[in-house]
C-alpha cells in the first residue's frame, strides 16, 4: 500500500484491526478510522481506496498541516517566472492533496508536513542507524543523517541525537515506534534522492 505522501501506511500508521463499512463506498474493508483525522466532519471510517481518490477534498477534514510557506518559498525559488498569484494556488492546490488524500501519521508532537523540490515529501519510516546506513548509500551515514534535519530544526544537538537518541535497531513499523519516546520521521522528496528527517519527542 502506497500513497504519494506515505508509502506503507499498513506498516508505518494504524488501521484498523477488523473490516468495518467505509462510510464513503460502503464497502467490508480495513479502513483508517475517522477518529484519526482532525476537523469537524464525521465519519467513523475511510478505506485506503477511498482516502486515495480524494473523497475528502473538499471537506473539512484533514490528517495534517503541511509547511505552505516554506513550499510557496521553494515554488517561487524554482519557478520564477511564475506571478504570486500563480505560486498562491499551486501550493494551495499541493497542501489540499496532501492534507486530505494522506493517512495520518501518529507523532509526538505537531509540526508542520515538510516539502522539498517544490512539493510535499513523501514519509517513508522512522529513523534508525541501519535506515540511514541504507539511504545514504556510499556517503558517510552520520554526515547524511545531519544533512537531512529539516531546515526548522537545525539547531537541534546534531552530534548528541546521532550518538544518542538515534536508535541502533532499525524500526520496523507503527507497533514498534511506539517504544522509543523520541523519534525520528524520515521523508523523501518526489523529485529527488532528497531525504528530510524530523525528529520530536514525548
Ligand atoms: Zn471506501
Amino acid at each position: 500500500m502506497t500513497f504519494k505522501y506515505f508509502d506503507r501506511p499498513d506498516k508505518f500508521t494504524s488501521l484498523k484491526e477488523e473490516e468495518t463499512i467505509c462510510d464513503f463506498c460502503k464497502q467490508e474493508k480495513i479502513c483508517f478510522s475517522g477518529e484519526s483525522f482532525r476537523g469537524s466532519a464525521d465519519f467513523n471510517s475511510i478505506c485506503p481506496e477511498c482516502l486515495k481518490a480524494g473523497k475528502l477534498l473538499g471537506s473539512d477534514s484533514y490528517s495534517c498541516n503541511g509547511d505552505i510557506k516554506e513550499l510557496k518559498r521553494q515554488i517561487k525559488a524554482l519557478q520564477p517566472s511564475l506571478s504570486d498569484q500563480e505560486v498562491e494556488q499551486l501550493a494551495q492546490e499541493k497542501t489540499e492533496e496532501l492534507e486530505r488524500t494522506t493517512p495520518h501519521l501518529v507523532t509526538w508532537q505537531d509540526w508542520f508536513w515538510p516539502c522539498a523540490d517544490g512539493d510535499y515529501c513523501q514519509f517513508i519510516g522512522f529513523g534508525s542507524k541501519p535506515l540511514y546506513k541504507q539511504l545514504a548509500k556510499e556517503k558517510m551515514e552520520k554526515d547524511f543523517f545531519m544533512d537531512s534535519i529539516y531546515y526548522d530544526l537545525r539547531d537541534s544537538d546534531l552530534d548528541y541525537l546521532w550518538e544518542d537518541v538515534l536508535p541502533e535497531k532499525e524500526i520496523k513499523d507503527y507497533e514498534a515506534s511506539n517504544d522509543y519516546g523520541a523519534l525520528f520521521y524520515v521523508f523523501k522528496s518526489l523529485e529527488s534522492d532528497k531525504v528530510v528527517t524530523i525528529w520530536d519527542c514525548n
